[in-house]
């Protein structure tokens, strides 16, 4: 679904990607780890193209979404994203939050995506806070309607920016098993996650970023129980 190609991004004279390859499957989960400040959001950044790389391609199935033609619109309704702050748009109630980029970019008639996202905001408890604004709601609340929002184009990739280190301990359950069941339905998706217990749980893959580049990469379990890299055992041994 996802292929990058020696991706290279460069804020000033700081390389903050220095060449990441990186493949990930149809109905994949791929866990991103990794210190503060080693790329990771910046990867999930340049994938669905809020920053431009500066070297290397990033394939989307047959398209080529680092070529600077494509309509960046476009690729992003292929691609949900949810961010750490929910980022929903305060002043829209959450319907119309989740039915935006249906509507506008994908064209669909206002009475479809309604339906639509009724039954996706159904399925995780909140289609009674439909008519409410964002703010009458509880943060773990908000950031399911985030979710909500970004599968609601039946997206062929979901990114996941630490989507739970904004919320309190108690909220946080609630998303994790939200993207348990997207997990089990067979989304595709990239995730950057301090929740290195998540990342065991629910990630088929993990990648370890370090200053940019990929230093290891494995089965989730595997990678976590028995790194290869001194790197990699010196970064998991923080969260013992
Ligand atoms: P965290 O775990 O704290 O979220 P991260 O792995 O997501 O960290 P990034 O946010 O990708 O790290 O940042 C990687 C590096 O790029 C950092 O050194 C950061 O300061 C730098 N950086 C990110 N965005 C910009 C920007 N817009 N301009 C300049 N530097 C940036
Ligand atoms: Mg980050």
């Amino acid at each position: 679904v996802l292929r990058l190609d020696g991706v290279r991004k460069r804020f000033g004279d700081t390389e903050v990607l220095g060449g990441v390859d990186l493949t990930v499957a149809e109905h994949d989960v791929v866990a991103l780890i990794g210190a503060s400040g080693s790329g990771k959001s910046t990867l999930l950044r340049c994938v669905n193209l809020l920053e431009r790389i500066d070297d290397g391609q990033i394939w989307l199935r047959d398209t080529d979404i680092s070529d600077p033609r494509v309509h960046a619109d476009r690729v992003r309704a292929r691609i949900g994203t949810v961010f750490q702050q929910f980022n929903l748009f305060p002043h829209i109630r959450v319907i119309d939050n989740v039915t935006l980029a249906s509507r506008r970019v994908l064209r669909i008639p206002r009475a479809t995506a309604e339906a639509t996202a009724l039954e996706l905001l159904d399925r995780v408890g909140l289609a009674g806070k439909a008519r409410e604004y964002p703010d009458r709601l509880s943060g773990g609340q908000q950031q399911r309607v985030a979710i909500v929002r970004a599968i609601a184009t039946n997206p062929e990739l979901l990114l996941l920016d630490e989507i739970t280190s904004a919320l309190d301990p108690e909220l946080v359950v609630e998303v994790l098993d939200l993207v348990r069941d997207l997990k089990n339905e067979g989304t595709t998706i990239v995730m950057a996650t301090h929740e290195m217990a998540f990342a065991r749980d629910v990630a088929d893959r993990v990648v370890f970023l370090d200053g940019g580049v990929i230093v290891e990469e494995g089965p989730a379990a595997q990678l976590l129980r028995e790194p290869r890299e001194d790197r990699t055992r010196a970064f998991l041994a923080r969260f013992l």
